[in-house]
């Protein structure tokens, strides 16, 4: 099959001349015992690939990319249960093993055995299933690699989806929609009438803006360095965008909301977006950390206020649920037009067109693009 195969982080922009996903035919075993086959239909190209390409999360190299995506069940190996032939489904990255304590208490998301896996390169099962053309050892990104025609996973990052969502809509669900609507409804629990601020307007970020008016919220700011994202978030939900450059964006938040929002989700990955989130919220409110930078950054937070005025830090991971779960809540909401993530995308990409597709993306002119392994 064809593949998108990355041997080397941190090459230079533009990636249409470096390219970092090498596109060659490579092989795929299986599936095994408790393994699923499935045909990939569409992949979202996520914000949190390109910081991988940039190198600032290491991972095993070579590697097929791509973790957010669906497609059609072909084949199940022994064993698996509760999926057949010929169903739809997304794939999260997020598939716990079912019996560590973190899972055994529904938040499969902070499963150990699994993320080990994943940084190995390995499906959660230990094995390998996919190789190079000679032979050579290929890994499993986040134990789905969906920039390929193919992928063996575990049944775990499989949620069967209703045929009535298009596929490449569907794609959207195993990360910008899991992560975006979760961070909202599961991590910080919005209430109804409180107000928000999103720092960061991509695919996670415009989830949470519609999630935020799902729950609610009287006042949902969107706030960006790009203010040609701004039509998209207010079409889904946001009341106000601010300029995060701007000089007086911290004020300006601050004043709409009468002294700052209860709950600011920052979803960038940006340290500085990080200081703004802590410094637009309210005293007693709080801050959900979504976006994901290099492994070793730190940021500094300031204890006096923290303690006396209350405030809460929460990290949220790919919407701190059961992927499970949700995903179908979230394909209802879909369905019902109350969580419009087809406005999400932009357009749709070939293989020979990903590359390129990270030049656009580093630019910040696209939400998410999707790759159709298979052609339009
Ligand atoms: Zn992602
Ligand atoms: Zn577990």
């Amino acid at each position: 099959m064809t593949a998108a195969v990355m041997y080397e982080q941190g090459l230079p922009a533009p990636y249409a001349e470096s390219k970092p996903f090498k596109i060659e035919e490579v092989e795929l075993d299986g599936p095994g015992e408790g393994e699923v086959l499935v045909e990939i239909r569409g992949a979202g190209i996520c914000h949190s690939d390109l910081s991988v390409v940039e190198g600032l999360r290491k991972r095993p190299l070579p590697i097929v990319g791509g973790h957010e995506g669906a497609g059609i069940v072909r084949e199940i190996g022994r064993g698996v249960t509760g999926i057949a032939p010929d169903d739809h489904v997304a794939m999260a990255l997020v598939a716990g093993c079912g019996k560590c304590r973190t899972c055994l208490v529904g938040r499969p998301g902070l499963c150990q055995a699994v993320s080990g896996a994943r940084a190995e390169g390995s499906l959660s099962t230990g094995t390998r299933r996919l190789r190079l053309a000679d032979g050579g050892r290929l890994n499993h990104y986040s134990g789905i690699s969906v920039y390929a025609q193919y992928a063996v996973v575990a049944p775990q990052s499989l949620i069967k989806i209703d045929d009535e969502v298009p596929l490449d809509v569907a794609a959207l669900f195993g990360c910008a929609v899991v992560t975006g609507a979760g961070a909202v409804f599961n991590s910080a629990k919005v209430r109804p009438g409180a107000t928000v601020a999103v720092i960061g307007l991509g695919g996670v970020g415009l989830t949470a803006v519609m999630a935020a008016r799902e729950a609610g919220a009287s006042q949902i700011i969107g706030i960006d360095v790009l203010p040609g994202k701004f039509d998209l978030a207010r079409a889904v939900g946001a009341t106000k965008c601010v300029d995060a450059r701007d000089a007086l964006a911290v004020q300006q938040v601050r004043d709409l909301t009468h002294g700052g929002v209860d709950y600011a989700f920052e979803v960038s990955g940006n340290l500085a977006a990080l200081d703004m989130a802590q410094a637009v919220t309210v005293r007693g409110g709080e801050v959900i950390g979504v976006g994901v930078g290099k492994t070793t950054a730190a940021f500094s937070v300031a204890q006096l206020p923290w303690v006396s005025e209350e405030r809460v830090l929460r990290g949220s991971f790919m919407g701190g649920g059961v992927p499970q779960q949700d995903i179908p809540k979230y394909v209802d909401m879909y369905l019902q037009g109350r969580l419009p993530v087809d406005r999400l995308r932009s357009e749709h990409i070939g293989f020979d067109q990903l590359n390129e597709g990270f030049d656009l993306l580093h630019g910040g002119g696209v939400v998410r693009q999707i790759l159709l392994p298979h052609g339009a």
